[in-house]
């Protein structure tokens, strides 16, 4: 109960937006608050009361058949729902209601035909594959139909029986779709042919009253989900209107809960249950704690929010100021930041068409595109928890963003599916970003996201894209400082001693990310990005005892100090049985491998008790015959686009050649990878660095590690007095010690680097002093991809190349000596 807010809410109640009668003071410790008590409740619950499993005479088993009836009345009551003429059929989600509906009808005799709008949720349209016609409908279909001018599914009706399904409110873009239709369909229906009405409410009722008060205008069945209200348990409902809930009853699968009476043996005969509509209907042993529970969820919410109304006035009022804030941001040369895919007309019946959702896009200056992935990865950085994609809503997400069937059939083809890193193709986005807002929500809530897109999307210099690169810096003093490889992906990084010569392979340092960490359910690749504890897990080459050496550190000290060892041989008899261990196919960065993983017991639980997920730990090992393969993705980028006029160039002291653009022959050529992300080694500049921590401190932040960047090769200038940042971006190649190497590119960065590698701790930062002042094209870039060239000609050196910390760098081609 900040005062703050209540004046804040004073403020917008007087002056923009006078429909406010009141809102909810609630702020985030609110939301803390609810959860406390609910989960308090409920546990308390629990602990004082035995419940037994229905259907059985026992005590505990009555109290829990009563508090269950109980608690179907009170539900039904929410949505004024009068018992004598609703049931509620518990189920466990929306989808499971839709598909039980969908269940029922594909066993009528004749099929039945199906029409959903095209605003459907995909558990909605899932429902066509069944139906013996179909077709997805717009408004304008809708009223068509409505008004007998076409049939539900066109020409094509073989049933007389058929279901309308659509969402109360898109899950999309928060569109409110007419509750008028419902009433409409069934004043259609004739004796022989009957239309009945699905409606799921599930997006709706997070934040509005559902009124089934009139039965006869009431949808026939109604599907929702209860995490959607109050966050917990997870439970969902399927509300029939048991006059046209008849038809449900003649499912032919029956199961224990559902059959009064079964016959097996000689006779196969069975009564179902006859009790209540609901009995036939919920297959085996109801989910009684989630029903127990909400019902303290019923309470607490109460309590804490009021009633629905209450939150349907608070978050459209919070809708309506995102709105006008979102749509009022403009680039310094007058473009739209944001496109709006949400309606919002006129202003006294907001909520009747529109729920407390902004569906969007973001653009630059230029009117391009802001890749949607780019974004979620900064807003999550910032605490915002947005969604973006296709949101399981294909014909909503198609028609905003004009999509032609096509087109998505070729964006498959080239790659794109639901939650893919690449969501821009031929020049059109593929998803959309949607903010939602709850009782929860505030109005500081509302303007830090505002103020977000503002810092980041807002361009106020146009920039000039086609700007030369700053002339190629003086790389005179230029060594390797450090060397660093990671012997397990995504883990702690074992450091090079300073006297010691490192070999050098084409697919880059040696013993470079030749194992990684996989799920033992779904053979992917772990990654820190996920699991930031990866970092305190540290591996060291013992090679003296010819041991990979693991250890696990933990900061806070609550666990003792572990250890492991794997031999350092490939010997396959280590993977075979006794010491536990196959060939299994593993996902890394999207690329299907085979890896061995390693089954032995210790093994396994050494990993998944530091981490808390079943994986163990497989060896992708170099040049292994018979492993699949894997290469370099690692090109160069448009900002790295090396100078056209020759007259430009200036010849540099100290580099041994001029720089040449990367021939496109090169580029192409596959160059054999182990798991790393992108490339074979990965090198950054320390002058780079520094000038990006100058940018952190300045803005109060803490400078980051040279360490988060994950860097193989740490490259600095002795010549203190002349920094050269970002230099990396213009060379082509380089020549450490007596090893040549080609640049591949710049390294694109996700929110990966803000995890502390000493204490595995989460931090804004760099990311965010990145995404600010090394963004092209909506991607980030920190350090360069690059890779060995192997001499052409074969000495005892050129046998075994290898660099160490030290060694001089200079900049220039490969051409041979
Ligand atoms: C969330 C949602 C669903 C799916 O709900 P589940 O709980 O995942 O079954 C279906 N339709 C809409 C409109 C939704 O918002």
């Amino acid at each position: 109960m900040e005062d703050g807010y209540n004046s804040n809410v004073e403020a917008f109640r007087e002056a923009e937006y006078p429909m406010l009668q009141d809102a909810i003071y609630l702020d985030h410790a609110g939301t803390t608050l609810y959860a406390k008590s609910l989960m308090e409740k409920f546990t308390s619950d629990m602990i004082s009361n035995l419940y037994g499993n229905p259907h059985s005479a026992s005590a505990s088993s009555q109290l829990t058949t009563n508090r269950i009836e109980d608690i179907r009345l009170k539900v039904l009551r929410c949505f004024n729902a009068d018992p004598e003429e609703f049931d509620i059929i518990f189920v466990a989600n929306a989808t499971a209601g839709i598909k039980l509906v969908m269940e029922c009808f594909r066993e009528l005799e004749g099929g039945y035909n199906y029409g959903y709008h095209k605003d459907s949720h995909t558990s909605l349209v899932g429902v066509r594959e069944s139906a013996s016609s179909s077709r997805c409908l717009d408004d304008e279909d809708v009223e068509q139909w409505l008004s007998g001018a076409s049939g539900l599914v066109g020409e094509g009706a073989s049933s007389d029986i058929s279901l309308f399904a659509y969402p109360a409110q898109s899950n999309m873009d928060g569109r409110r779709l007419p509750l008028s239709w419902s009433e409409r369909v069934r004043a259609n229906n004739s004796n022989g042919r009957v239309s009945y009405t699905l409606l799921d409410a599930s997006a709706f009722v997070s934040t509005s009253a559902l009124d089934l008060s009139d039965a006869s205008t009431a949808p026939d069945f109604t599907v929702l989900s209860f995490y959607k209200i109050f966050g917990f348990p997870d439970l969902g409902a399927l509300i029939v209107r048991k006059e046209s809930g008849t038809i449900l009853q003649r499912r032919k699968y029956f199961g224990g809960g559902t059959v009064d009476v079964v016959l097996c043996m000689r006779e196969q005969w069975h009564a179902p249950k006859s009790q209540s509509f609901h009995d036939r209907l919920e297959d085996g042993t109801l989910a009684i704690h989630n029903i127990l529970a909400l019902n303290t969820a019923l309470e607490v919410h109460r309590e804490l929010y009021g009633s629905m109304e209450k939150i349907a006035r608070h978050t459209s009022f919070l809708a309506r100021k995102l709105f006008d804030g979102l749509s009022s941001l403009r680039h310094e040369n007058g473009e739209l930041v944001c496109v709006i895919h949400s309606s919002r007309s006129s202003t006294q019946h907001f909520s009747e068409f529109q729920g407390p959702v902004v569906a969007f896009n973001l653009k630059n200056s230029y009117g391009a595109w802001i890749s949607n992935t780019e974004f979620e990865r900064l807003a999550s950085v910032r605490n915002f928890h947005i969604r973006s994609g296709g949101l399981c809503n294909p014909g909503g997400v198609a028609a905003c963003l004009q999509l032609e069937p096509w087109e998505m059939r070729n964006n498959f083809s080239a790659g794109y599916r639901c939650g893919a890193e690449t969501d821009i193709y031929a020049g059109k986005i593929t998803g959309v970003i949607r903010a939602s807002l709850g009782a929860m929500s505030t109005i500081s809530d509302v303007d830090s996201f505002i103020s977000f897109i503002r810092e980041f999307y807002v361009e106020t210099a146009t920039q000039d894209v086609d700007e030369h690169p700053p002339t190629i810096p003086n790389p005179a003093g230029l060594f390797v400082e450090s060397l660093t490889i990671y012997p397990i992906k995504s883990c702690g990084g074992f450091t090079i001693a300073s006297n010691v010569d490192w070999e050098v392979r084409p697919e880059g340092l040696v013993w470079d990310r030749e194992w990684c960490l996989v799920h033992q359910g779904t053979g992917q690749a772990l990654s820190q990005k996920r699991h930031p504890l990866m970092a305190l897990i540290r591996p060291s080459l013992d090679f003296r005892r010819g041991m990979l050496c693991i250890q696990f550190y933990d900061p806070k000290g609550n666990l003792p100090l572990q250890e492991l060892a794997i031999p350092l041989s490939a010997n396959p008899s280590f993977y075979t049985t006794g010491d536990g261990g196959k060939s299994s196919p593993s996902r890394v960065c999207g690329d299907a491998i085979v890896a061995q993983t390693y089954s032995k017991p210790e093994i396994t639980a050494f990993f998944s008790n530091i981490l808390g997920v079943p994986c163990t730990l497989a060896r992708f090992p170099a040049g292994g015959s018979g492993f699949s393969t894997r290469h370099s993705k690692a090109h160069m980028q448009k900002h790295q686009r090396p100078k056209r006029h020759s007259s430009d160039e200036v010849h540099v002291p100290g580099a041994f050649a001029p720089p040449t653009p990367p021939d496109s022959d090169n580029e192409n050529r596959k160059r054999p990878i182990l798991l790393s992300n992108e490339s074979p080694i990965l090198a950054i500049n320390k002058d780079s660095l520094d000038v990006l921590n100058d940018g952190i401190i300045r803005s109060g932040g803490k400078p980051a590690s040279a360490s988060v960047f994950r860097a193989n090769i740490v490259l600095a200038s002795s010549q203190l007095s002349n920094p050269q940042p970002y230099a990396e971006d213009h060379w082509s190649s380089l020549r450490i010690g007596q090893q040549n190497f080609q640049m591949l590119g710049s390294c694109r960065r996700c929110h990966m680097i803000c995890v502390d590698q000493d204490t595995a701790e989460k931090n804004e930062e760099p990311f965010v002093t990145l995404a600010k002042t090394r963004r092209f094209e909506s991607k980030i870039f920190f350090g360069s991809h690059m890779c060995h060239i192997p001499s052409k000609i074969a000495t005892k050196e050129s046998q075994y190349p290898t660099i160490r910390v030290g060694d001089i760098v200079r900049i220039g081609t490969t051409e041979e000596t």
